[in-house]
Formats: structure tokens, sequence, C-alpha cells
């Protein structure tokens, strides 16, 4: 077995029996990223500091000390700040932004061990579903349509981190979910991704885009990589007050594969006009190898769910407004170059006009909007009150007894780079339906693989959990996993 086709744990475990090292682990994946530059997943380089990392992590593990995530290659987000390191949230607004500082969960990762293969392209500010607003060009999803080879969207906007795991060019990888982002491209990548529960991993030196939807989260090739991952990123960090000072609970101790007597909620909300069968199709088996694991399945009812995709619509963009007023040309990054006679506002607008793409400048202007004076009570204010009343349909059904919610992750598999191009950006809008409403309520949400369409592209069932209980999420999601024994992967063409 090559080394770049084991799993977190396996890689861990074979480290800590001195079968391999972090130093060989590195090479292998620094070739495989090598040869996978179609994919335009990684777009900066980080090959010196990946093998400084792995010496470092070898002569750590040589001593006995090995933290789960020691010597394990990965790729990091670009909308991470990493020391030293281009860190330009896919936009061009940041060329050249070198952060002086290291953003806390990479910190975290670097001291448990972690090896950082580079930086992973995204959509810009991680505004898209399908990562073509990035100012470093598409991703390509490394699974194909039958036999055509026609590019197809690894989804977005953590779209370089969903094809550099499916590809097998890193171990896992750091992806960000504002409304979906870390779901809806592992779905479309057959790989698993969780965000995790609002102030789970702290948001310091992550590029800010809705500050109270953003969470980080891993994704990996396995449930139980996820918990090792997410472990090493989550905890408390002062440096963020959204953050929560609550203990970090060993997650993957707690994937026992027991989930019988766990009462599974499925909302009749989580349907969509125009649905492919194959969706309802999956869904329905998801629920079937869970009932046949031995866990009670409930129909239950989240009525607000239809105002969910309006309200993160207003709430993200008002947030994203506000966060990237910063962007002036002064401080960070770009700068236009300037005409004789220009004052500093000419400066600002010319940065702005240049430094951000359409969409990014739809939702600042979509997001001045609703915040100005004359409509910020029929739009801001509105929104809050019903992501308070979906917030509160949760609430409810946990209340009564249900343990976690079972949807699809997303409305259809994978579609072609580019199909979008002329839609109505609500169209786009569309692919977060099922993603959003859990980043309202700052619950902790998982895509699982659970089947492939007729066409042989991957789909994924989402697992919406409790506040605080991803272990017991985790659980489930694994037991998915189990019964619906995905292994296929994208054949290699590129
Ligand atoms: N696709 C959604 C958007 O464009 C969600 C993005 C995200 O989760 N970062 O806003």
């Amino acid at each position: 077995m090559s080394l770049t086709d084991l799993t977190i744990a396996e890689a861990r475990d074979l480290l800590r029996a001195g079968e391999t090292t972090a130093l060989a682990l590195t090479e292998a994946h620094l070739e495989a990223v090598e040869g996978a530059g179609a994919l335009n997943a990684f777009v900066h380089h980080t090959s010196e500091i990946a093998r400084e990392q792995a010496r470092a992590a070898d002569e750590r593990i040589r001593r006995g000390d090995q933290p789960d995530m020691c010597g394990i290659p990965i790729g990091v987000k670009d909308l991470f700040c990493t020391r030293g390191v281009a860190s330009q949230a896919g936009s061009r607004i940041l060329e050249g932004f070198r952060p002086e500082y290291e953003s806390t969960i990479t910190d975290k990762l670097f001291r448990s061990g972690a090896v950082m293969l580079g930086k992973l392209n995204m959509d810009e500010f991680a505004m898209g579903s399908s990562n073509e607003t990035s100012t470093y060009g598409d991703v390509v999803n490394p699974w194909r349509a039958g036999n055509s080879d026609a590019n197809l969207t690894p989804g977005g906007s953590s779209g370089g981190s969903a094809a550099a795991v499916s590809a097998h060019l890193c171990l896992g990888a750091l992806g960000t979910d504002t409304g979906g982002s870390i779901r809806q491209p592992a779905a479309f990548t057959g790989i698993t991704g969780i965000k995790p529960t609002y102030g789970r991993c702290s948001r310091w030196g992550v590029v800010a885009f809705a500050s109270s939807l953003d969470q980080a989260g891993p994704m990996t090739r396995s449930v139980r990589d996820a918990a090792i991952f997410l472990k090493a990123m989550s905890g408390h960090d002062p440096k963020d007050s959204t953050s929560a000072d609550l203990p970090v609970p060993d997650f993957e101790a707690m994937l026992t594969g027991d989930v019988r007597g766990q009462v599974i909620g499925i909302p009749k909300e989580y349907r969509m006009d125009g649905m492919p069968e194959e969706i309802d199709t999956l869904w329905q088996q998801g629920i079937d190898m869970l009932r046949d694991a031995g866990a009670e399945i409930r129909h239950i009812s989240l009525p607000h769910t239809k105002y969910a995709l309006p309200t993160y619509y207003v709430i993200a963009p008002a947030e994203a407004s506000s966060n990237l007023a910063r962007y002036d040309g002064v401080r960070f990054g770009h700068r236009a170059k300037l005409s004789q006679g220009d004052g500093i506002t000419e400066m600002y607008e010319k940065t702005r006009a240049e430094g951000f793409g359409p969409e990014v400048q739809r939702r600042v202007m979509v997001g001045t909007y609703v915040l100005s004076a004359g409509f910020y009570d029929a739009y801001y204010n509105r929104a809050r009150k019903v992501r308070t009343l979906i917030k509160k349909d949760f609430e409810d059904v946990f209340a009564d007894g249900i343990d976690a919610i079972l949807t699809p992750a997303t409305p259809s598999s994978a579609f072609e780079l580019g199909a979008m191009q002329d839609a109505d950006p609500i169209q786009m809008y569309l692919n977060d339906v099922f993603t959003v409403t859990v980043n309202l309520a700052g619950l902790p949400g998982i895509a699982v693989p659970t089947g492939q369409d007729r066409r042989g592209l991957p789909m994924g069932l989402q697992l919406i959990g409790k506040p605080w209980e991803e272990g017991a999420l985790m659980n489930v999601a694994q037991s998915l996993e189990e019964r619906a024994g995905f292994v296929a992967r994208p054949e290699k063409w590129w």
C-alpha cells in the first residue's frame, strides 16, 4: 500500500510502531501534490516548511512523545493566517500578504506535530459553492462522471481542501464552514467533513467572512480521522471571545460503533423541488442503515427551515460587509496604482474595485444595503429574529428526545465547472439549502459519503447534532459510514 493511501489513524499507528517516518510520509505526499497541478488545489507550496516539520516530528517520535497528529501531512485552506506564508483568502486584495502571526488553529496543529504541505485554493473570502470565485482560478474535482472528461466542481468554498483529500494529496485538510463550505464540498468529493459547534474552535487568525457563523473544521477520508483531527484543533482561546471555555473530549474514544437506542430525527422540510430522485433514495437508504444499526427513527418537523436561506443571505453579507471594510489598500496586500490628483478616497475605491471579485462585491453591496438606516429593521433585524426561530426549531426537537438529525448534505451531486456561469446567483445559493440552518443555529453537522449517483459521482448525507456533542454525532456518523461501506475513489486522470 502506498503511503498516500493511509488514513490519519493508520499513519499515526505506523509512526508509533516505527514502521514509517514523518519524512517518508511527507515526501510521498509532496510528490503527489507535485503531480496534481491539474487539480489546482494547492496554491502556495510550503515543501521546505513541511520537510522541517517532518524532521522535527520524527525527532519527537524517537523521544517517545507523539501526539495523534504528530508527523501527519495536511493541507491548510488559504483562509488561515500562517506566519510568513502567503494567506490570501483566495482574493486578489490580499496579494502579497504574509501574516506576522499564526492562527490559533494552525498553531495548535503545529504544536501537536502536524506537517503543512501548503495552502489550499478556495472561493474568494469563502463566498461561493463551486470554487469558481477564487483569484487563483477554479479547482477541479478529481471525480469525473462516467466516461466524460468534463471538469466538475469540487464544491466550495473549501474546494481545494476537498479535492486535495479526495485525490490523496494529503491525509486531511483544514476547511471552514459559514453556510456549508465544509459539508457541501465533502459531499461532492466523497469525503467526510465536520463543522463543529460554533465556539468549539478558535476563529483567531482565520480571515473573517461572517463572524457569527464561521467555524473551522477538518476534512478527512474517515470519521475516525475527523475525530482525531478535530480534537487537535479544538479548545478555548482567550484571543477569541466566542470560543467556549469547555473541556475537549477524546472524540475518538467516543466512537463505539453502538447506536442502539439513539433517536434519529428525519425532518420533512429537507426536500427541494426538482431534487434528483437519487438524493431521496440515498436519504431513504441512510434511514434504513441507521435503523438496521439499532437506532430509532422518528419523523420530525423543523417548520422554519424554508426561511433559512433568505435569512442566511441577509446575515452573512451584513457581517461580511463590515468585516471586509478593513481591506482598503492601507494595511494589507494589494493597493491600486493611482493617477495624478487621486486622493485617499480614490485609493480606497480603486483598490477595492480591483481587489474584490464580482461575488464579493455583490455581498458587500447587499450587506451595506440591509444594514443601511432605512432598511435595517426590515431586513437585518427581521433576519435576526427568524434566526432565533430556526434555532428554536432544533432546540424543540432535541428537547423532545431527538439525538441527531439525518438529512441529505446537498440537493445534487457535483456539477460541471462553468454550468452556473449565466445562472441567477440564487441558483448557486441553493447549494446550501440543507446546510445553512446548522450554521444559523450554531450546531455541529457532519457530511458522510454514503453512495454514488448513476454517473458514479459521490453523494453524501448530513447528520446534525446537539451543541457540544460532536463525539456522539461522530459516533452515529461512523455507524452510517460502516453500513454505507463507501470505498470508491476517483480514478487518477491528472
Ligand atoms: N456557499 C455559501 C456562501 O457562499 C457558504 C460559504 C461558506 O460556508 N463559507 O456563502
